[in-house]
């Protein structure tokens, strides 16, 4: 029997979107959380939330036509 792991989708800051992460999207996460391990856990999540929605916020701005 194969033991199937799925993670569930999550904040990816790598690829700006919410998704099942692969091991390249932790290494990006992990980097992140070790630039801000300053902060209090609970304080480092939102943190963390809120660069994703700010990265997926600037990505989609890019995409629009000058
Ligand atoms: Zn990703």
């Amino acid at each position: 029997m194969t033991t199937v792991v799925t993670s569930p989708p999550m904040a990816c800051l790598l690829h700006a979107e919410v998704h099942p992460m692969t091991s390249t999207c932790w290494g990006t996460t992990l980097d992140w959380y070790l630039l801000h391990d300053h902060l209090e856990q609970a304080e480092a999540r939102d943190a963390y939330q809120a660069a994703v929605e700010r990265e997926m916020i600037d990505r989609h701005v890019r995409q629009q036509p000058a």
